[in-house]
């Protein structure tokens, strides 16, 4: 029997998280015909009734409340969950809290593991080869996972979701007596975002909206956010900006500062310099709006707009806000 591939899951909300439908859809490639998918989650009924739309043949429950869900905890319940679903492969979304997850899950279950992965194969002798790229984008890594067992991160929108299929998986609870006593112990007291940014985190991300020097001051830099509101999108900016002090470090893209791999990024007042570059040029398309025309960034833009920041990117935002039927 080829065994099956456990798709670690993040439902917040009883909702499957986009990072989950893209494991779902590797799962399906890598079990194959013959294969099957399963899946572990922590979110209790609501969270594993909402993952049997995504096909999994059986699905591992644990309910822990989310201040107790931390990294070792999932480790430990998904660690049981690959063992009792006699899995080789553990896909986990390429989130902040599935990388997290990763090392502990390897070490717990004796796997081999890897992060950021962009595409998964077999080779003819039936070993996993991974993808990803490393040294900020500048290289592509291919490494070979030896050993029965991997657990694989995927990186953020480098796979499409898996589309919903009809399923009556069987469902198996998970016992919390596999926590070690330390994880029960360690209870997350408030969780406040240290840059005080509303909308997705930056690495996860489907849309980012950046905004660099050409904003001129640290106030225009709202016109971004503004933006990026209209668009449900996340804010970043270039390091002339969290240089200056207009906004925090967290929010800098590029090669001190975060990968992004949006399906959408738009970079406004940004010149484009490599060190911006290597921290965006993987997303799926990228907008540039700036004054001047032989500006690098557009050399990698997808869609270019000439022009003033100032005026476009407000009438701009306007227009969204008007055909997404914002107030
Ligand atoms: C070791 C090292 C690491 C670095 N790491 C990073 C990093 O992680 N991330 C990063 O971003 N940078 C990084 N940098 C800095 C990088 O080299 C650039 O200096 C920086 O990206 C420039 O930011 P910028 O594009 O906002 O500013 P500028 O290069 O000054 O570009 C501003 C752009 O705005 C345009 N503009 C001006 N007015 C307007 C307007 N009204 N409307 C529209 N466009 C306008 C201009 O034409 C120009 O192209 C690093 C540098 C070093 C040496």
């Amino acid at each position: 029997m080829t065994p099956s591939v456990l798709v670690l899951a993040e439902s917040p909300a009883g909702a499957v998280s986009g990072p989950t439908k893209e494991a779902f859809g590797v799962a399906r490639t890598l079990a194959g015909p013959d294969g099957s998918v399963a899946a572990v989650t922590t979110g209790g009924p609501a969270a594993a009734q909402a993952l049997a739309s995504f096909g999994p043949r059986d699905i591992w429950v644990a309910d822990i409340p989310t201040e107790s869900t931390t990294s070792g905890a999932v480790a430990a319940l998904a660690a049981r969950a690959a063992q009792e679903s006699a899995s080789a492969i553990v896909l986990v979304g390429g989130t902040t809290f599935g990388r997290d997850v990763v090392g502990r899950l390897a070490v717990r279950w004796g796997a081999a593991a890897a992060t950021g992965v962009t595409e998964v194969t077999r080779t003819d002798s039936g070993e996993l080869r991974v993808r990803r790229p490393v040294f900020g984008g500048r290289a592509t890594e291919t490494r070979t996972l030896l050993g029965p067992r991997a657990v694989i991160a995927l990186r953020p929108h480098a796979f499409g979701a898996a589309s919903e299929i009809v399923g009556t998986p069987a469902m198996h609870l998970l016992d919390r007596s596999v926590i070690p006593a330390n994880e029960v112990a360690a209870r997350r007291v408030s969780l406040a975002s240290a840059d005080g940014a509303s909308g997705p985190p930056l690495p996860d991300a489907t849309i980012v909206v950046s905004g660099g020097r050409g904003l001129r001051t640290a106030a225009n830099f709202s016109l971004i956010e503004d933006l990026a509101r209209s668009l449900g999108a996340a804010v970043g900016a270039s390091r002339a900006v969290t240089d200056a002090g207009w906004r925090p470090p967290s929010l800098q893209v590029g090669q001190t500062g975060r990968a992004v791999s949006p399906q959408l990024y738009i970079a406004v007042g940004i010149s484009g310099a490599i060190q911006h570059l290597v921290g965006m040029i993987s997303s799926r398309t990228i907008v540039a709006i700036n004054t001047d025309p032989s500006a690098p960034i557009f050399k990698v833009a997808d869609y270019g707009i000439v022009g003033d920041a100032l005026t476009l990117v407000p009438a701009l935002t306007q227009e969204i806000r008007k055909v997404r039927g914002l107030s």
